[in-house]
């Protein structure tokens, strides 16, 4: 009976269970997730801080007797600590030790922060696990008249920015480049994105600026100016957790290297997910790492198939406007700035062509052709 061991409940490690499963009906399936709760969506975590209920059949990736009834072992609260490559074993946080055949690295990452004196005081808060945003929910409830500081203006920042707004809590967004979501928007979708910023009530912005120093009650800019913040969000971006595929010897660069079918340097290691860099490349999102996970079950059984990357596409709704941007999104802003809903309110699309193929799509406002124009993507040579 081959044993399979996973690390990381997570979208890589919880779809690479479910593989597993559907492709033996007798292996030995082990899910170790640091944890304590059931593995859950995480994209969900910003939506529950606008206020809106998530019910638990989506919040939740599976329910508790789907690990049950698919003989999935799952352990919550166990932490990997240790891999030992040549006893093909695991140590874990309760002392527990884990043999294994095949072993899944889906550790997934953590919330990146900068050191900056005083970033770990009680009131700076990170935005990547179910206990970070407990933690935040706890800190402002029942408190009025908070002022927040949320620091980096891409994607998840805002969706930071836009859930403490809903809690009425006054935000000032810090972002190092000079414009907003600078993985998303080319710089004439910035100029009307920020000015749908800018008109936000309670909502401020500085761009081109770092934080230097976060006190009890505000923070310092690179330019000397001081910012009051009773709540501090670190939104800078997430780290790959690589530290146990490095002690162990595997090969590390951004993430755990890997090839297209997610082996490792190491016939019985396989990863998956936001540690892994497959074939050169971190994804940092949702779909891509459950993908690598199934891709990886199917190879760590004995199949030989590969990951394929396709187009990453990023949504984001808030702050009166809605946007999508998926390939490869030009510098120039040479889109087409429309009005519609009669009411002044700008549309901005710009499709990026390369050898008279659609590569890159930006729409902003109205994104009701995104599906459609998907469809046109064409990234062959
Ligand atoms: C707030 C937020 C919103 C997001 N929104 C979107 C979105 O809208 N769209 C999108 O595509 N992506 C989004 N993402 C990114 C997406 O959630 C991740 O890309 C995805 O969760 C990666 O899945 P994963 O399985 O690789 O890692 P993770 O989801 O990070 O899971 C890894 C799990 O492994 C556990 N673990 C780590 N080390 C150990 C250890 N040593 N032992 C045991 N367990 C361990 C971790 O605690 C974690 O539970 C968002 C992320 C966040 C934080």
């Amino acid at each position: 009976m081959t044993k399979y061991l996973i690390i990381g409940g997570g979208a890589a490690g919880t779809e690479a269970a479910l593989e597993l499963r559907r492709r033996s009906q007798s292996a030995e399936i082990v899910l170790l997730s640091e944890e304590e709760v059931l593995p859950y969506r995480r994209p969900n975590l910003t939506r529950t801080l606008c206020g809106e209920t998530v019910p638990d059949s989506q919040f939740y990736q599976k329910p508790e007797l789907f690990y049950t009834e698919n003989r999935i072992d799952l352990k919550l609260g166990e932490r990997a600590l240790e891999i030992d490559r040549s006893s093909a074993a695991v140590k874990t946080s309760s002392g527990a030790v884990f043999h294994y055949d095949r072993l899944l690295l889906a550790a997934g990452a953590s919330a990146r922060t900068l050191p900056v004196p005083g970033g770990a005081l009680p009131h700076v808060f990170k935005g990547r696990t179910l206990r970070d945003f407990t933690s935040l929910e706890t800190f402002i409830a029942g408190k009025d008249g908070l002022s927040a500081v949320v620091i980096g203006g891409g994607l998840l920042g805002l969706e930071f920015a836009e859930g403490l707004l809903c809690r009425n809590i006054r935000v000032t967004v810090v972002e190092a480049f000079p414009t907003p979501m600078p993985k998303q928007l080319d710089c004439r979708g910035a100029g009307i994105f920020s000015a749908m910023l800018t008109a936000r009530n309670g909502l401020t912005a500085r761009y081109g600026r770092c934080v230097k120093n976060i006190g009890v009650d505000a923070v310092t800019l690179d330019n000397g100016e001081i910012i009051g913040a009773d709540v501090v969000i670190w939104s800078v971006g997430a780290a790959p957790n690589t530290a146990l595929a490095s002690y162990s010897g595997l090969a590390v660069k951004r993430g755990i290297v890997t090839d297209r079918f997610m082996r490792t340097g190491d016939p019985a290691v396989f990863a998956a997910g936001d540690c892994a860099e497959a074939n050169g490349c971190v994804t940092g999102l949702w779909n891509p790492a459950k993908e690598q996970g199934r891709v990886a079950a199917v190879n760590m059984s004995g199949g030989a198939e590969e990951y394929s990357a396709g187009f990453q596409a990023a949504r984001f709704v808030g702050f009166g406007t809605r946007m999508y941007s998926a390939g490869l999104v030009g510098l120039e802003g040479d889109g087409v700035v429309t009005e519609y809903g009669g009411d002044g309110v700008k549309t901005y699309s710009a499709l990026t062509s390369r050898n008279g193929k659609l590569v890159g799509i930006l729409l902003l406002g109205d994104v009701s052709s995104a599906l459609q124009l998907e469809r046109r993507l064409d990234f062959s040579e």
